[in-house]
């Protein structure tokens, strides 16, 4: 088995991220900050507001909001390298990972069956809580058919590929939690 991304490199990603996070927050001096972007300026600059709000604006924090040491790498089971990698750069996007970290989804899902938002926050407690140096990612293996017809496992396949059809599954399960 060859380890995909080991912990020093999952701490410079996160590391890097809040980098960024932080530079673009001018006047938020301390890392316990929580940088909140001003959304509705946003808004006001020309992007028309959605229709649906599936989640407050309010509520996306941009840093992290728990203090987070790097968690565990994923195990390469067979060319999963490109789900690996996917999988590693949603875990260390803070304000998807602070989502996921607080289980507010799997509290209020009332999905039946293949749920991609559940899948994901299991998979980002699982390696963000892990006391391992490696995980095999099995919460995503598991439905891996379910987030693209076309995926089979063992096959080499495309990252941006499997990042799009994992976002498109998500915003699938959210759309239909909110239609409700
Ligand atoms: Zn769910």
């Amino acid at each position: 088995m060859q380890l995909q991304g080991s912990r020093e490199a999952a701490h410079s990603w996160a590391t890097i991220s809040a980098m960024g996070d932080c530079s673009s927050a001018a006047g938020t001096s301390s890392t316990s900050t929580l940088f909140k972007w001003n959304f509705s300026a946003v808004i006001a600059e020309g992007i028309a507001p959605p229709k649906r709000i599936l989640f407050p604006l309010e509520k996306i924090y941009m840093v992290w909001q728990q203090q987070q040491s790097a968690g565990a790498g994923l195990f390469n089971v067979g060319n999963t390298c490109f789900l690996n990698a996917v999988l590693q750069c949603l875990t260390y996007t803070p304000p998807l990972a602070n989502y996921l970290l607080s289980r507010e989804h799997s509290k209020a899902c009332q999905q039946q069956g293949f749920c991609m938002m559940c899948t994901m926050e299991a998979h980002v407690n699982k390696v963000l809580h892990s006391p391992v140096s490696a995980i095999v990612p099995w919460a995503v293996l598991k439905v891996f058919g379910r987030i693209g017809e076309h995926f089979q496992l063992g096959m080499q396949e495309d990252a941006h590929d499997f990042l799009c059809c994992t976002v498109n599954a998500m915003q699938r399960a959210c759309l239909s939690a909110s239609s409700e």
